[in-house]
């Protein structure tokens, strides 16, 4: 029997000993199109070692064996293959790998291999993040004489009808994060200095240009984008405040009561046991092609729900390539309303499991296309939510409660991604590197409180900046927003002519990142960039969800 260790030591040494037989290859055009599958089928099969440990961290964290093979991995075997890959790059041009796949060629072309000193750093900007999630994994609290996970506690601040309780249980989270705030701070800094020498070593004025700069794809750029958000929802965030503060009976909202269900609908109950069987159901009556992914991922022992101490917050749904199939790594603790957050988490496996089913694909057509990867994830959630009501026969007044609370949720991404990306614009774009206390003050200068009492809170209410997007992926959300936005105007189409609207998103699935973006919403039925006018159907699908 080999060890952990021995065995990742030995696939990675395979991995390397294939590399270098291709390096071996000298190619020509006859030969050009083998090469690069083969070249394709190495990173993919890099991809399923990097993912295992990914997968391990968000499982085991903190156990001796994960760390280890987690440290062995990125800190030896894949700088190595990283070194070979570039090769393999480097003959990829001189061969002429444009003849074969020009997409892949423009990506190859449009991000360089990364120099020495860029390597170091994606080195540090990686142990850095670990850093960070180290920190974030062992926030917990006590509560009276029971010790809470931040899942447990958020599972609280959404189910507690006890003000007081939810008050306590607010307090005690931000207590703990406001504790570890200034290592958070000191750690921001770094990964703030290593984020500019980034963007210096590519050549770009800032690091916005550098991340950003691609962007052509919405209204009239990002700025443009997020006013226009603001400007076209503001009514149904204001409506939904008005709602809530008027159900919990209160003259003013405070932020403990932002996120609690308003009342508690009794008829129908989805305990955590129930999920998967239940997802089963739903995926399967809208198409059996996506109920047979949630029994392959069944199949493999993919689904890990539950929460347990030290298991990061949050759920992830990550797929081997190589192999296609997908492990989803969760905290749901039961309930309809959090199993949108399973529906979502397998629409991302449906959609990667149908990428992987077309052999033509390669390694870059599952990569760098967030906008539409959480297009899928919320198309799979509303529908999945609708399909749901239907099979279980939710009561009409049960249906405007779970749909009023999808809403909220958008809302209140809408409202993170239009501050949060502000916000990283401005800090990524000023020619000095800001210190925390001015990217404090930057954020309660952009943050809209309206509708909320903060008052008394401003200590906490300037950290709220401190979110693991704003540590691991600037920028990331955008792509949420527009995800949203374009699934709402799915939902409308799912609505007028269902089927039609499914094969459209079945075919629109099949296409790889290197189709881009916009063909790939168009085969969904999607306008993309969107217009005005696609901003404002969207509205509409909302509006009708709030009655
Ligand atoms: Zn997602």
């Amino acid at each position: 029997m080999s060890t952990p260790l021995e065995d990742l030591d030995a696939r990675a040494q395979a991995l390397m000993d294939d590399h270098r037989a291709l390096i071996e290859v000298t190619g020509d055009q006859s030969t050009l199109p083998s090469w690069f599958k083969t070249w394709s089928h190495l990173k993919m099969r890099v991809q399923t070692l990097w993912i295992e440990q990914i997968v391990g961290q968000y499982q085991r964290p903190g156990d001796q064996t994960t760390d280890a093979l987690h440290k062995r991995f990125t800190q030896y075997w894949l700088p190595e293959l990283e070194q070979l890959d570039s090769r393999l790059r480097e003959q990829a041009v001189q061969t002429g790998v444009e003849s074969v796949n020009p997409a892949v060629s423009r990506l190859i072309a449009s991000a360089p291999p990364p120099s020495p000193r860029m390597a170091e750093l994606n080195q540090e900007f990686s142990r850095l993040t670990k850093q960070y999630q180290d920190v974030v994994s062992q926030h917990h609290f006590e509560l009276g004489r029971t010790v809470l996970t931040m899942a447990d506690a958020d599972r609280l601040l959404r189910e507690s009808q006890d003000r007081n309780e939810r008050e306590a249980v607010w307090h005690a989270v931000k207590a703990v994060e406001l504790a570890s705030a200034p290592g958070l701070d000191d750690l921001f800094e770094k990964i703030l200095s290593v984020r500019r020498a980034m963007a210096v070593e590519a050549g770009h004025p800032n690091y916005a240009a550098y991340i950003w700069q691609d962007r052509q794809d919405t209204i009239a750029g990002t700025e443009e984008l997020l006013r226009t958000i603001s400007d076209v929802y503001r009514d149904v965030d204001t409506s939904l405040h008005n709602h809530r503060a008027k159900v919990l009976g209160v003259t003013a909202l405070r932020p403990w009561d932002l996120r609690v269900a308003l009342v508690e609908p009794k008829s129908f109950d989805l305990p955590l046991d129930q999920y998967v069987p239940t997802a089963l159901k739903v995926l399967n009556s809208l198409d059996a092609q996506f109920g047979e992914v949630v029994r392959q991922i069944q199949r493999h022992d993919g689904f890990d729900l539950a929460p347990r101490p030290g298991k990061p917050n949050g759920n992830i749904c990550a797929h081997f390539m190589a192999e296609g199939r997908s492990v989803l790594v969760c905290n749901f603790t039961g309930g309809v309303n959090l199993f949108r957050g399973l529906l979502h988490e397998v629409g991302h496996a449906v959609h990667n499991h149908s990428i992987s089913s077309n052999p033509e694909h390669v390694f870059w057509d599952f990569m760098n296309f967030w906008e539409v990867q959480e297009f899928y994830a919320f198309v799979f959630t509303y529908i999945g939510l609708l399909e749901f009501f239907e099979l279980h026969d939710i009561a009409e007044e049960e249906r405007t409660w779970y749909l009023r609370s999808t809403a909220e949720r958008i809302m209140e991404r809408f409202r993170d991604v239009e501050e949060r990306t502000r916000l990283e614009l401005w800090v990524y774009q000023q020619e000095q590197q800001p210190t925390t206390e001015e990217i404090d003050a930057q954020y309660l200068r952009l943050i809209r409180t309206s509708g909320v009492d903060w008052s008394g809170l401003e200590d906490i209410l300037k950290k709220g900046w401190q979110k693991p997007h704003t540590f691991r992926f600037a920028f990331y959300n955008v792509d949420f927003a527009i995800a949203m936005i374009a699934a709402l105007q799915f939902v409308h189409a799912f609505e007028q002519d269902r089927d039609a609207a499914l094969e459209r998103l079945k075919s629109s699935m099949l296409l790889g990142a290197t189709t881009g973006s916009k063909q790939i919403f168009a085969a969904a039925g999607i306008e993309y960039p969107f217009q005005k006018d696609q901003l404002a159907l969207a509205r509409t699908v909302l509006a009708g969800w709030l009655g």
